[in-house]
């Protein structure tokens, strides 16, 4: 996998990612509909869509579908909007890496074998581990188990963090 190409979600771009130098970044209509205002004040994203290196794709109908299916399955439909679906599908679609903060996106992402990439706000890069685990005695399940086969409780999702130099 080509490790400098990434696809961008709005919280990306608001962290200035698309700052990095030697990149190629995809990125769809709706989301780019949701950083307009941006835009309009950087010249870098100007330059970055007319030299090529920020690529406007949307994804298939196949992959939106895909993507639906399994937010769905998994509960985070309901916090996903629009935008959120097609940057997940377009990630899933072209095997790339997608740079996002929304806890929805990244579970599903994460579901998908999707690799992502989130930010903070101190600019700090890390790689998010997901499991799902039952709070009494912690044995480990799959995703979309909300139930411990064990003891019964309710099974909780969280992630280890990983920082990673790019
Ligand atoms: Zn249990």
């Amino acid at each position: 996998m080509d490790s400098n190409i990434f696809i961008l979600d709005s919280s990306a771009f608001y962290a200035g990612f698309y700052r990095s130098l030697h990149c190629k970044f995809y990125t769809t209509t709706s989301i780019l509909q949701e950083i307009k205002h941006l835009l309009k004040s950087s010249i870098t994203l100007d330059l970055l869509i007319s030299s090529g290196a920020l690529v406007i794709q949307d994804p298939t109908k196949e992959s939106i579908d895909k993507i639906m299916y399994i937010a769905n399955l998994l509960g985070d439909i309901k916090k996903l909007s629009q935008a959120d679906i097609s940057i997940v599908s377009l990630a899933y679609q072209l095997n790339r890496i997608l740079v996002s903060d929304d806890y929805s996106v990244l579970n599903v992402s994460n579901f998908l074998k999707i690799k992502t990439i989130s930010l903070g706000n101190d600019g700090i890069v890390t790689l998010r581990k997901w499991r799902n685990f039952c709070k009494t005695c912690r044995k480990q399940y799959a995703p979309t188990i909300k139930e411990c086969e064990i003891c019964g409780n309710a099974t909780k999702r969280n992630y280890k963090k990983f920082h990673a130099s790019f």
